[in-house]
């Protein structure tokens, strides 16, 4: 199931999938007319049936020109347990069967259960063949167990696929699906990064909040946004004014950044691709987008002392946009860093002022991820409030489970 499709920038696409489960029940318990000699199921007789089943199975599918399933051992062992420690295994109930797995095993994202029951071990092996899952290529792997219940012999096939864990190096590495344990609710699911990916706005499906934002740069490299950060400072500062005000500071800073840089859409730098560039690059080049801009705006009022979030979202006139928010004081204003005008502090918007037209859905700044799960009336006129933004800290996610923390 697709459960979003989510793009930014006009080009950006990700995929956020939960994989289906298929569940399925065949055979009929037939104890009356079910007399025969029960073989003894030991670890050998479960081994034998196991790779049976396997080129049973294997057979059609090199028919289908798909890959060959295989045993995954740590699941093997695991349903192993499962099956001899349920009192009534001819009425495991399935989903049992995909919720222990998964707390088990999270990557098993992709999963199919097939209980059947028989009066003989070829039956059982052709009900399993029979069985539509075994064909499908959304699986590479089988395990079974046999059971056997008073006259009844009975088989559990668990197909299934593991997907690794997300991390931006497994998404550079191959690409592809993984799965993640949501920041905030805790759920595990699963997601598609594809190699091509442009901007990645990824959002959980349980509930919907997003949990992180990431973007290639120049050179195809997955990163995450705040990545694009570099502690930028302007090389040549003009010297503070005495009585100087703030905005006049940020307008005079700003002024420098948008005289040297023109805005550049990305398509005349990158047909294909939406790309994000540092601050530093967009510095060396003298061009930017919207982003790009942005990024390099606020991270040099940062590295002034200001209080400066990059945000984006949507925009009345634009559509889909990159800005600055900064705090001065108990006021907030919106930077529009593509301004192509001479700049002055008549450049800084009040936020409650521009939010009819700046809209925006996340922000970001050099260590944090920002979002808002109040009314959209609230938070597009304070984007600084702890109480109407919560942040995800973005650094070193990849070795550890994000914390949620107010800010
Ligand atoms: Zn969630």
């Amino acid at each position: 199931m697709v459960r979003g499709l989510i793009s930014f920038g006009g080009l950006a696409v990700v995929l956020l999938t939960t994989l289906s489960v298929i569940l399925q029940k065949t055979g009929t318990v037939d104890v009356v007319g079910t007399l025969f000699p029960l073989e003894e199921i030991d670890e050998s007789f479960q081994r034998g049936f196991r790779s049976d089943a396997i080129a049973r199975i294997n057979r059609m599918r090199l028919a289908g020109s798909i890959e060959g399933v295989r045993v995954d051992d740590e699941v093997q062992t695991h349903l192993s347990r499962f099956v001899e420690t349920h009192g009534d295994p001819e009425n495991i109930d399935l989903q049992d069967v995909f919720d222990d797995l998964q707390g088990r095993f999270p990557g098993a994202q992709y999963l199919a259960a097939n209980l059947v029951t028989s009066g003989s071990r070829e039956d059982l092996l052709s009900r399993i063949g029979a069985w539509d899952a075994v064909v499908s290529s959304e699986f590479d792997v089988i395990n079974t167990v046999v059971f056997t219940s008073g006259r009844t012999i009975g088989a559990l096939g668990v197909m299934s696929r593991r997907i690794p864990q997300f991390s931006l190096a497994a998404a550079n590495g191959v690409g592809g699906k993984f799965f993640n344990r949501c920041p905030h609710c805790g759920e595990v699911h699963a997601l598609e990064v594809e190699k091509e990916s442009r901007t990645l706005i990824l959002s959980c499906p349980y509930c919907d909040h997003p949990f992180d934002v990431l973007a290639s740069d120049v050179t195809g490299r997955i990163r995450r946004a705040s990545d694009f950060f570099t502690g930028f400072r302007l090389p040549e500062r003009s010297d503070r004014v005495e009585g100087e005000t703030p905005e006049e500071q940020i307008a005079k800073l700003w002024g420098q950044i948008a005289d040297r840089c023109e805005y550049e859409l990305d398509q005349e730098h990158s047909e294909t691709r939406e790309v994000w560039k540092s601050s530093n690059e967009t510095w060396a080049e003298r061009a930017g987008d919207c982003e790009d801009t942005s990024i390099l705006l606020a991270d040099a009022l940062i590295s002034e002392g200001f209080d400066a979030r990059v945000a984006i979202g949507w925009n009345g006139n634009i559509g889909q946009h990159a800005w600055v928010v900064v705090r001065v004081g108990d006021k907030q204003y919106v930077l529009e860093s593509t301004l192509q005008s001479e700049i002055t502090p008549d450049s800084l918007s009040l936020l409650s002022e521009a939010s009819n037209f700046y809209q925006p859905e996340q922000l970001f700044d050099r260590d944090h991820l920002y979002f808002s799960t109040s009314e959209p009336e609230l938070f597009r006129e304070d984007c600084f409030s702890p109480e109407l933004w919560q942040s995800i800290p973005v650094k070193e996610r990849d070795s550890s489970r994000p914390q949620l923390s107010q800010r």
